[in-house]
Formats: structure tokens, C-alpha cells, sequence
């Protein structure tokens, strides 16, 4: 009987042993977590900015942008091309058939969430970095309202809806330089409103898209002046575009969006060949930070704005 005890003990000796060294291991792993890519990351979005416009578009800030770092211009949206439903796949790394926002002005899902994340949302990219990195601080500045149901607003430090683009952008950037969040979404109303008022593809539209190219001027000249340039990459894409006085249809030009990255390691990368669809941003934001990305989530990160020649 000892002699058995003796045996089971050694056995219990040997399971603990082991349990010690998987727990070891676990630490570990946890104690070598990667690094983000960059400290800051911005995610700027310009409302009904298509990527048709491009080829006309007085935009040198933007283009600085492209040529200094990669992009693409043909980027899609999800289906149907509409605002809340496009900024929510955005940020939470799905489609609509998931997280459940089908429409322009979707303020609940109308098609229930296939999970939800601690604040009864579906898990946005604010929930992912705030389960992972719980001391960083983030925020969103957007100047329409639509935008502030499509967030956990008890996760961030900045909750800002503008009255206009530049009081928004400011925000933006009085919140990046004073609290050096992770990462912070600004978004810009325009040029919807004069694609919805006059029309895509006229001379006010390009107007409101200098007006776009210059807020993000003001962005990149702040982060360079408070030297966070370097520490920074900033995501530029658009909801949707858009076609006569509307979007919501099945055309190219409401369909295909911007999607340019410049910042931290992204030097002249030049034209990016692959697949991109909104939902990627998300999944893209989450691989600059390390982080792991929920289950659900269908989004891709676009690794190619590293990985180029
Ligand atoms: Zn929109």
C-alpha cells in the first residue's frame, strides 16, 4: 500500500511539475508579447469620398500620403453603399450580416448582433484595444451624429461630435497631442453632405474634397511639429462614394473608397495589389497594435503595406 501511495504521490509530483511548466510557459509567452508597430494610430474618414474622385481631386496632403506610403484606390465598401452600415464594418472588422447594421442611419442593429461584446455592442476595435491594452487611451472625434451609435462610448476618452469638419479635426488633434492615445477615429461629414446637396462629381464636391485634403494637412503638420510623425501611422479611407445626388446603389463610383496608409514603417510602398474591403480597417488597426481579434470577426489585415518591395 505504501509502496503504491509512494507511486500515486510521485505521479501528483510529476502532473504538478508539469502544470508549473505549461503555467511557465503561458507567462512567457504573455512576458514576450510583441510590440505595437507604432504607438498612435488614426483612422481618418472622410464621408462619401470615392475613389473615382481621385482622378481629378486637388489633394496634395492626401497624395503626399499615398506617395509616401501605400494605398489603394480600389477599396470596397460592403453592400448597400451607405453610411452606417459601411462605418460600422469599418471599426468592427465585419459585415453587416454579422454585426448587424444594415442601413444609412442604423442606430440599433436591425438584424441582431451574432455576438456581443461587454458594452452590448458588437466588439468594435475600441472593445479589442481596451480587453488588450487597458491602460491606453483612445477616442473618437466625427461630426455627424451617426457615428456616436456605432461605438462603446464607455470605452473611450474622447467622445466629440463636431459642429463642423475643422472644429472636428481640431478635436482630433487637441486630443492626440494631449493624451498620445492609441488610437483615435476622426471622422469628417464631408464630402456627403455636397454629394448629397449638389451632386458627386462637380466642381463644389472637389471643393469639399480640398476641404477634406487640408484638414488632413493640419493633422500630418501637427503630428510633425509635436514630433508623434514618427511614432504615428494614419489610416485614410472613406465610408462609400457616391453617384449624381446620392449612393446606396451597386455602381463603382458609390462603391469603391480610398484606402491609403502613411506612418511608421510604411515608406513608398507604393500601389497595394490586394483585395481590400472596409472591414480589413479594423483587422489592419489590431496587427499595427499586436492585438488578437475576435473570433467573429471576418476582417483581414492588410500585411502587404509591410511586406512590399
Ligand atoms: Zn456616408
Amino acid at each position: 500500500m505504501i509502496n503504491r501511495s509512494r507511486i500515486v504521490l510521485a505521479i501528483l509530483g510529476g502532473v504538478s511539475i508539469l502544470l508549473n511548466l505549461s503555467c511557465a510557459n503561458t507567462e512567457k509567452l504573455i512576458g514576450n508579447k510583441k510590440e505595437p508597430l507604432a504607438k498612435h494610430i488614426i483612422l481618418v474618414g472622410a464621408d462619401g469620398l470615392g475613389a473615382y474622385a481621385f482622378d481629378k481631386a486637388e489633394m496634395p496632403n492626401i497624395r503626399k500620403m499615398m506617395e509616401g506610403g501605400a494605398y489603394s484606390l480600389s477599396a470596397r465598401a460592403v453592400l448597400p453603399s451607405s453610411s452606417a452600415v459601411n462605418w460600422a464594418s469599418m471599426i468592427m472588422g465585419s459585415g453587416p450580416e454579422l454585426h448587424g447594421f444594415t442601413e444609412w442611419g442604423s442606430k440599433t442593429p436591425e438584424l441582431p448582433s451574432a455576438v456581443l461584446g461587454e458594452s452590448g455592442l458588437y466588439p468594435t476595435i475600441f472593445s479589442v484595444i481596451d480587453q488588450q491594452m487597458p491602460e491606453a487611451k483612445m477616442g473618437v472625434s466625427y461630426s455627424w451624429s451617426g457615428i456616436g451609435y456605432l461605438f462603446e462610448k464607455d470605452l473611450v476618452d474622447l467622445n466629440s461630435n463636431g459642429e463642423t469638419e475643422e472644429e472636428t479635426m481640431q478635436m482630433g488633434i487637441d486630443f492626440i497631442i494631449k493624451e498620445k492615445p492609441a488610437f483615435t477615429f476622426i471622422h469628417l461629414d464631408e464630402p456627403d453632405h455636397t454629394g448629397h446637396a449638389i451632386g458627386h462629381d462637380t466642381p463644389q464636391y472637389y471643393s469639399a474634397v480640398a476641404r477634406v485634403d487640408k484638414l488632413v494637412g493640419n493633422l500630418i503638420e501637427a503630428l510633425e511639429k509635436e514630433h508623434l510623425m514618427q511614432e504615428s501611422i494614419i489610416i485614410f479611407t472613406a465610408d462609400h462614394g457616391g453617384i449624381n445626388t446620392g449612393h446606396g446603389g451597386k455602381t463603382l463610383a458609390e462603391t469603391q473608397i480610398p484606402w491609403i496608409v502613411y506612418g511608421k514603417g510604411i515608406l513608398n510602398k507604393g500601389e497595394l495589389k490586394n483585395t481590400i474591403v472596409t472591414y480589413d480597417t479594423a483587422a489592419t488597426i489590431a496587427y499595427l497594435l499586436s492585438l488578437k481579434v475576435p473570433e467573429s470577426w471576418r476582417g483581414k489585415p492588410v500585411t502587404e503595406i509591410l511586406n512590399l518591395n
